[in-house]
């Protein structure tokens, strides 16, 4: 009979435990590190576990990915979003889906998870060992050895889904993998501006904000915090530039424009058209929907006395307001945690692996699942189906 292995008793590992025991001529078994298996799933989602989205058409899926959307757009259509909602409904484990489009069990508890990925494995007769830290993997002469401080563990085909474990990043490189660098994902953004912050709470709905001078634009809503900035739009932009950042050592000017997608000309015109069809209110009256104390922020900033009328505001002071609010460029000092979900970009070269199959291409019988490899989503489940979805295609890949 052949051994199977896995290591990582996470979300990857657990998952792929239970679903290559759906062949029954393997011996399964999974070794974890701590006493108790699915500690990031217990702490996800703020303990309500965000296990997947709402989202089912593999092409909008895979966009949600700053890193491996092209590896993923494939792996969606084998196994997506819905196939892990019909897979924990079968298990009765039903999930909602929130506004936004995050899916959590109706429980509203990571434990519901657990305790079924604990019952099926369990049931389906995977050998559990806790409190097994690997410390060295061997491959020689087509089989690996797993070494503890004190065992040694041997398997025909292992499954590596460690996460972002730095050892094991480096026992993989020894082996003659590429090891992307790993750097935070999905921060929010320290600006040491008191007039800004002191605005905390705040929010605007439809925001863009980049790197400035060039990025990629990102759009969404924008909060103000205590300490800077946080919102959907921040968060993304965390993402998508995550090594950015990390080379700047998160010191760099980043540009909102508080409109969205208004640009600074048509704004411009639609200053000159509130000057001219409201001339006698008072500037402070009209605030284009932002929130009053943004506003008065906003004229301020451009240095206009926010009693007087429209018909009295100059074209340079136009022109000032309009800069701020389409062009505000601010100096971020340092990085923030999104305490809902924290995720690190980097791991395995996505180039290695063969993602019809999760198998390595530089080591026969090895595989990979979860956040071990340099793939990342942006908040909202993304992580999760990551970890769900190579896992399947990995104990595909095992079985056959
Ligand atoms: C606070 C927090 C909240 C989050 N919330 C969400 C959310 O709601 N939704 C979402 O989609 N994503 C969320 N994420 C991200 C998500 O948890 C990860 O993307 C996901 O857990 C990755 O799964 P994995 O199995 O690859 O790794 P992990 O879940 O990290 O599992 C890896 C396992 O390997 C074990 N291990 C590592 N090294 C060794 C070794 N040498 N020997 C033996 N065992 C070892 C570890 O102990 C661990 O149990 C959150 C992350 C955090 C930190």
């Amino acid at each position: 009979m052949k051994e199977i292995g896995i290591l990582g008793g996470g979300a990857a590992g657990y998952f792929a435990s239970i679903l290559i025991s759906e062949s029954k001529n393997l011996k399964i078994t999974l070794l974890e590190k701590n006493s108790e298996p699915l500690g990031k799933v217990k702490i996800s989602g703020g303990g309500r576990c965000n296990v997947t989205h709402h989202l089912f058409d593999p092409i909008l899926l895979c966009e949600k990915y700053p890193r491996g959307s092209k590896e993923l757009r494939y792996a969606f259509e084998k196994f997506q979003p819905k196939d892990m909602i019909e897979w924990l409904e079968k298990k009765s484990v039903s999930l909602k889906t929130e506004s936004d489009g995050r899916m959590f069990p109706v429980s509203n508890s990571s434990s519901t998870i657990i305790e079924c990925f604990q019952k099926e494995a369990k049931n389906s007769g995977v050998n559990i060992f806790l409190n097994k830290n690997i410390e060295k993997i061997i491959y020689s002469e087509k089989k690996f050895i797993l070494k503890t401080e004190s065992e040694e563990f041997y398997f025909d085909k292992l499954l590596i889904a460690t996460g972002s474990n730095k050892r094991v990043w480096s026992m993989l490189e020894e082996m003659g993998h590429k090891i992307e660098k790993a750097v935070p994902s999905l921060f929010t953004l320290n600006i040491e501006n008191e007039n800004l912050t002191s605005l905390t709470g705040l929010s605007v709905k439809n925001a863009e904000v980049k790197i400035y001078p060039k990025g990629k634009p990102q759009t969404g809503p924008i909060l103000i915090t205590h300490w800077g900035l946080s919102g959907p739009a921040v968060l993304r932009l965390s993402a998508w530039e995550a090594k950015e950042f990390a080379e700047e050592n998160y010191n760099l000017k980043i540009k909102i424009n508080w409109l969205g997608k208004t640009n600074s000309e048509e704004f411009q015109k639609i200053l000159l058209n509130t000057k001219k069809d409201h001339a006698n209110k008072k500037i402070i009256s009209i605030n284009f929907e932002f929130p009053s104390r943004l506003w008065s922020y906003f004229l301020n900033l451009a240095n206009i006395d926010s009693e007087k009328i429209w018909s009295s505001i100059s074209n340079s002071e136009i022109h000032s307001l309009k800069e701020i609010i389409t062009n505000h460029i601010l100096d971020v000092n340092g990085k923030g945690v999104f305490k809902e979900e924290f995720v690190t970009c980097g791991g395995i070269n996505r180039k290695e692996i063969n993602f019809n199959t999760m198998e390595s291409k530089i080591i026969p019988g090895l595989f990979f699942a979860g956040e071990v490899i340099d793939v990342d989503g942006i908040t909202g489940g993304f992580n999760f189906q990551n970890a769900w979805t190579t896992a399947f295609l990995a104990s595909r890949g095992m079985i056959y």
